[in-house]
């Protein structure tokens, strides 16, 4: 699903390069689970937004379900995120001014869905995530726990093949971040590919394989025991 081969990303930083990614190799299957920790600085957001097709890289080769992500115009970029990727952002990153309902619907929008018919599938989708009698409230009307629900709905509605999460528990208590992960597992178990970039070692720990960056190289993969993740469900 995803394959990444000598991955190589470096900044402009004023006269300066600062080279952050520095040779990533990474395999990922359909289906996968995996987590991405390191330390602040260590290169994670960068290669997430490298996998969501955000962000360009230098050298090396990024294959996502078998098409070579490389020189994509922002028209192309934008299809291919819209058809393949969700996103889950540690801040939400939902409309202020638009109703849960109206956020979650958005993505539908692009894809040119009539009102109608997109407003009735994001209540569908607030209803999976256990918030449909949410759908008229405003973001700032909303719990931190709350609006990740209704971004991960969001992230979902047009049905893609993987979701990209960076740190989506950052901003939550221990208690909403179990149940946020709970909905993550949910979601996996249907088949979707989902990535989450984490601080966390109990987030982590719920993950098939943790990716461990390091400076901008991947020092190690581990990889959770079935049991770990029955037990912690
Ligand atoms: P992480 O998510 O692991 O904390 P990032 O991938 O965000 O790390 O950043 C890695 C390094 O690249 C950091 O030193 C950061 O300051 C730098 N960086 C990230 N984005 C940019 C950018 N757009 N321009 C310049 N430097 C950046
Ligand atoms: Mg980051």
């Amino acid at each position: 699903m995803i394959e990444l081969q000598g991955i190589h990303k470096s900044y402009d930083v004023g006269s300066n390069k600062l080279h952050v990614l520095k040779g990533i190799d990474l395999t990922i299957e359909e289906g996968e689970l995996v987590s991405i920790m390191g330390s602040s600085g260590s290169g994670k957001s960068t290669l997430l937004n490298i996998l969501g097709i955000l962000d360009t890289y230098d050298q090396g080769e990024y294959h996502l379900s078998g098409k070579h992500i490389k020189n994509l115009n922002e028209t192309k970029a934008a299809w291919y995120r819209n058809q393949m990727i969700g996103f889950v952002f540690q801040s939400f990153n939902l409309i202020p001014f638009k109703n849960a309902m109206e956020n979650v619907a958005l993505p539908l929008y692009y894809q040119k869905v009539s009102r109608k018919r997109r407003n009735k599938i994001a209540l569908e989708y607030l209803d999976r995530m256990g918030i449909k009698e949410w759908a008229e409230h405003t973001p700032n009307e909303l719990s931190g726990g709350q609006k990740q629900r209704v971004a991960i709905a969001r992230s979902m509605i047009s049905k893609p093949k993987v979701i990209l999460a960076d740190e989506p528990t950052g901003a939550l208590d221990s208690t909403t971040s179990f149940e946020v992960m709970n909905l993550f597992k949910e979601i996996n178990s249907e088949g979707i590919t989902i990535i989450i970039v984490t601080h966390e070692k109990d987030i982590s720990e719920r993950t098939n394989r943790v990716i461990h960056l390091k400076d901008g190289y991947i020092e190690n993969i581990t990889v959770n025991s079935p049991e770990m993740n029955i037990a912690n469900v």
